[in-house]
């Protein structure tokens, strides 16, 4: 095993650990918790090393990247987690078993009709933006019923779910409250009872805040610089 290999090996235990403990505190089994190890700004190689250490889910953000390493490697599942432009829906409806970040009725309707042409039921969730603050994408909290409604009738879309991203650089009890309010969301659709949704995954935390998340509620953590180091932009 080379160094890089056992880094990550040890970074995927630690966040596990983490993840366990975390769960134990908010009082749930650390197995209602799924774990995405986030991939984006690194190699096909590192995301084999991270599926031989454990992690079966990979997450990534920009569909062409996506589309380069899933002929590359093969996790369990990939899921997209970043903005999707609706001109790009027809390259992963069908590949990835869940897309994190569907924000609009449009973008429900253009993935409905590639799923339908795929003979396919794309799993989504719905990204809602519960601060209405720093972060660009995500639909407001009016909007979340709208789109849930519309999604509720299309044969080939399945809502699995919200997903939120905390705002950037604030006091940890705002991102609390952003992750508690984004619970309240998920948990009123949740015993709302829409037709063809089920409120099944609540996808919240990252690297600096999963923990918090967690505590919140989440049952989905998307994980990438715990498990693979600093990300370098180019
Ligand atoms: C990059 C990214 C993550 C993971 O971020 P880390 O801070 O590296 O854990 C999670 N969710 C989304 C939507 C991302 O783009």
């Amino acid at each position: 095993m080379n160094k890089r290999e056992l880094e990550i090996r040890e970074n995927v235990k630690r966040v596990k650990e983490r993840i366990e403990r975390a769960a134990y505190k908010a009082n749930w089994e650390p197995s209602d918790i799924t774990l995405v190890g986030v991939t984006k700004n690194f190699p096909a190689e590192d995301i084999e090393y991270a599926i031989n250490a454990g992690i079966e889910i990979a997450g990534e953000n920009r569909v062409q990247e996506l589309l380069e390493k899933y002929e590359k490697v093969k996790p369990k599942q990939w899921h997209l987690i970043g903005h999707l432009q609706k001109n790009k829906a027809k390259y992963i409806v069908g590949k990835v078993k869940l897309i994190h970040s569907v924000d609009s009725k449009e973008l429900v309707c253009e993935i409905d009709r590639q799923a339908k042409k795929n003979d396919v039921i794309q799993d989504i969730l719905i990204q809602v933006n519960t601060s209405n603050e720093s972060t660009k994408f995500g639909c407001s909290t009016d909007e979340l019923d709208d789109i849930l409604f519309c999604a509720s009738e299309k044969a080939n879309i399945r809502v699995r779910g919200l997903m939120t991203i905390a705002p950037l650089y604030v006091k940890e009890v705002t991102t609390m409250l952003h992750f508690d309010n984004t619970r309240k969301l998920y948990i009123d659709r949740k015993e709302n009872k829409y037709d063809n949704i089920n409120m099944e995954y609540l996808s919240m935390g990252m690297s600096a805040d999963f923990e918090q998340a967690i505590y919140c509620g989440a049952n989905m953590v998307r994980v990438g610089s715990a498990v693979f180091g600093q990300r370098n932009y180019k």
